[in-house]
């Protein structure tokens, strides 16, 4: 039997798992090498539970720099209180906690039906990491997942689901002033462009477009690619006069753009059509007034903005 005590206090004292008693009172009975070593307790030392967590927390003066876990005042005070709340003979509870060292801990804690706390930390460092490199890669997973490679503004996917949260809103009569303005861009003669002067000028002129536009929209509004050389503009509480307004000053800025430095005098321009959301339309509706207003724009000879056709208005209702 002692042998077998020994043994267990042998293997506890070298083990990597952080292992701790308290009695009914409180005190520190017995701390191993890995506890001593991460709460800052010097061989011997009689310490309260509370000394223990106390003594390590940030607010405490004097502890030693770089031992203990993190905790704020505030924090620290309730988790204190709360340990006589842990059900004697229960299953106990389990926290992560933050050592000063940087490392994590997931520390469970349980009270024997004598009172005795057990007090148990893993060191799961290595797992926090994994999970934060998971997280990174699901937030970049999403970021592609809305983001055009070609120009880095939004794809169509999002563009489509930002369109329908407009008509939502619109059909929903939410608080908007105005119900919102689709604009659909799409850069003239560029087939033209891509054959004169090559696909990868066309390009760079396609990212020169994206960067000059984003450039210039507002956090509410979104600006995206929805095909070849073909973008949108979601205008959410914008009459289509503002839009109007909003898009000459951009193609004003896209004519005066020099994107191809082997060719400073290569200009280029783009046609919009523009439509007000109306509260009947559904995606195809008002995105067909908007392509047959910019297939207006570029009958009239490019390079320029034109609003839908004004709504017929029905019988009885009088223009
Ligand atoms: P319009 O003024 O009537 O719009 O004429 P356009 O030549 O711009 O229109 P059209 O639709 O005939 O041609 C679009 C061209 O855009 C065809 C295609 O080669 C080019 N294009 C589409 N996607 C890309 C791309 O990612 N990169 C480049 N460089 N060109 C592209
Ligand atoms: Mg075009
Ligand atoms: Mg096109």
């Amino acid at each position: 039997m002692t042998d077998l005590a020994d043994h267990l206090l042998q293997l506890q004292e070298e083990s990597p798992v952080l292992l701790a008693s308290f009695d009914d009172q409180g005190r520190l009975r017995y701390a191993n090498a890995a506890y001593r070593v991460a709460y800052g307790i010097e061989d011997g030392e009689a310490l309260s539970w509370s000394e223990v967590m106390c003594r390590n927390a940030a607010v405490n003066v004097g502890a030693a720099v770089n031992v203990g876990a993190v905790m704020d005042a505030a924090q620290i005070e309730a988790w204190i209180a709360s340990a006589a709340r842990i059900e004697e003979g229960g299953a106990g509870r389990t926290i992560e906690a933050k050592l000063r060292d940087g490392r994590w801990l997931l520390v469970h804690e349980s009270v024997s039906a004598a009172g005795w706390m057990l007090s148990v930390g893993c060191d799961i460092t290595q797992l926090r990491a994994d999970v934060r490199a998971v997280r990174r890669d699901r937030d970049e997973a999403l970021r592609a997942a809305h983001t055009d490679d070609l120009t880095g503004v939004a794809n169509r996917r999002f563009v489509i689901a930002r369109i329908a949260e407009m008509l939502e809103r619109c059909a929903a009569g939410e608080g908007a002033r105005v119900p919102g303005t689709l604009c659909v861009l799409d850069l003239d003669n560029f087939k033209y462009i891509n054959d004169r002067y090559g696909h990868q000028a066309g390009d760079a002129i396609l990212r020169d477009f994206a960067g000059r536009i984003s450039g210039q929209v507002r956090r509410s509004d979104c600006f995206g690619r929805v095909g070849g050389e073909e973008f949108v503009l979601v205008l959410p509480d914008t009459a289509i006069e503002e839009a109007v307004v909003i898009v000459e000053r951009m193609l004003a800025l896209v004519r005066a753009s020099r994107p191809l430095e082997e060719m400073p005098d290569f200009a280029y321009a783009f046609s919009c059509g523009i439509a007000a959301v109306r509260p009947e339309d559904d995606f195809e509706a008002i995105y067909g007034r908007a392509d047959k207003a910019l297939y207006a724009a570029k009958m009239a000879g490019r390079n320029r903005v034109q609003l839908e056709e004004p709504a017929r208005v029905r019988d009885g209702e009088g223009i």
